[in-house]
C-alpha cells in the first residue's frame, strides 16, 4: 500500500491497539519541564509512565520519556497535552502492526516536530496493547 490511495478501504480503528506520548526534552536544559509534565500526567490520566531515556534510544534522536496509554485515554490526554507541553516537542503515534508506518507517516507531533531514525523500525510486528497502568490519578484534568 501507499500514500496516494492504492488501497481504496478507509484502515480501521481496530487497528489500533494504543498510543504512545514521546516528551522529548533538550539535556538538562528542559528536563525539568519534562519531569514537571511527566508527574503531572500521572496524576491526572491512568497511563504508564516510562523511564528516563536521557541518552538516544530506539528511532529517537534526542533525550525522552514515553507515556503508554489505552485507546480511551487519548481523548482526554492528548488535548490536554496540547494545553500543557510547555514548549516540549511531544511525538504521539497509535501502535499498530506497522511500527515504522505509526512513527513516520501517522503520528501527530504537538511542539516542534523532530527527526526520527525509522530505519531501526520494523514494518510488521505484532501490535502493542497499551501497557498495565502505573498512576492512580486523583486530579481531574
Ligand atoms: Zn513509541
Amino acid at each position: 500500500m501507499n500514500l496516494s490511495g492504492v488501497k481504496n478501504e478507509p484502515r480501521l480503528l481496530s487497528e489500533i491497539a494504543s498510543y504512545h506520548a514521546h516528551v522529548y526534552y533538550d539535556g538538562q536544559s528542559t528536563r525539568p519541564d519534562a519531569e514537571w509534565l511527566r508527574a503531572a500526567i500521572g496524576e491526572r490520566f491512568l497511563v504508564r509512565l516510562g523511564n528516563w531515556h536521557d541518552a538516544k534510544v530506539g528511532p529517537h534522536d534526542q533525550p525522552m520519556v514515553q507515556v503508554s496509554f489505552a485507546n480511551d485515554v487519548f481523548a482526554s490526554l492528548v488535548p490536554w497535552l496540547m494545553l500543557n507541553h510547555r514548549g516540549l516537542s511531544i511525538l504521539v503515534h497509535p501502535n499498530t502492526t506497522n511500527p515504522r508506518r505509526d512513527h513516520l507517516i501517522d503520528p501527530v507531533w504537538l511542539g516542534t516536530p523532530l527527526l526520527l531514525h525509522g530505519e531501526s523500525l520494523p514494518e510488521d510486528h505484532e501490535a502493542e496493547e497499551a501497557l498495565l497502568p502505573n498512576t492512580t490519578p486523583t486530579i481531574q484534568a
